[in-house]
């Protein structure tokens, strides 16, 4: 049987997306193909309108409308003075729905791993230094998450920012909700002891 080119590029290019490995990207493609009447066009003008109108706010590295470049959170008059750091836009879009947060975001672009290669220049991290002079920026919220890589992350961004005239905090270790304490992992359960807080908060 003559090899099916398409075929393998198309699973070639699903395999390249993150949580899908051979196999599921052969089953994705055969599945594409199989409903190709119903599955293609809508998966064709998805990936088309995603390209063509969606982009990277040049300010702050959240996705944004092509056409609202910076995006509306940085265009937004009311937004207080602090800038969230976040290590990339999924992270921005998860924080904005879970509400309560009314500042600026700043997305880093990764986190430093020397194992990925990903050193200090990779991040952007003179662009906030920019922001938090240009904005007036009062406090910077280091939102990062908790493995090894993005701790130290966090501390190279503290030493960054030391000396400016910046309040540097980091989001609260807590217990996750509806959750009991004999099932949460050592690293989080330590982490909720030491960042007690009184009881009236
Ligand atoms: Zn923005």
């Amino acid at each position: 049987m003559p090899s099916l080119q398409p075929l393998e590029q198309l699973v070639k290019a699903l395999s390249r997306l993150p949580t899908v490995g051979r196999r599921s990207a052969e089953r994705m493609a055969h599945k594409i193909m199989e409903q190709r009447d119903s599955i293609l066009p809508g998966l064709i003008l998805a990936l088309t309108e995603a390209r063509n109108r969606l982009t990277f706010c040049s300010r702050c590295g959240s996705m944004t409308l092509t056409e609202r470049n910076p995006c509306a959170i940085c265009q937004d008059d009311q937004r207080d003075a602090v800038i969230c750091v976040v290590e990339d836009a999924a992270a921005v879009i998860a924080i904005e729905q879970a509400g309560g947060y009314r500042g600026r975001y700043h997305v880093l672009g990764g986190r430093l791993s020397p194992m990925a290669g990903t050193g200090p220049g990779e991040l952007r991290v003179r662009a906030l230094r920019e922001r938090l002079v240009s904005e007036q920026v009062r406090e910077v919220c280091i939102a990062l998450n908790t493995d090894v890589e993005s701790d130290a992350t966090a501390h190279y961004l503290a030493g960054e920012l030391a000396g400016l005239d910046v309040r540097i905090t980091r989001l609260a270790f807590g217990l996750p909700a509806g959750s009991g304490i004999e099932f949460t992992d050592a690293l989080t359960l330590s982490r909720a002891i030491r960042a007690r807080a009184p009881l009236d908060e």
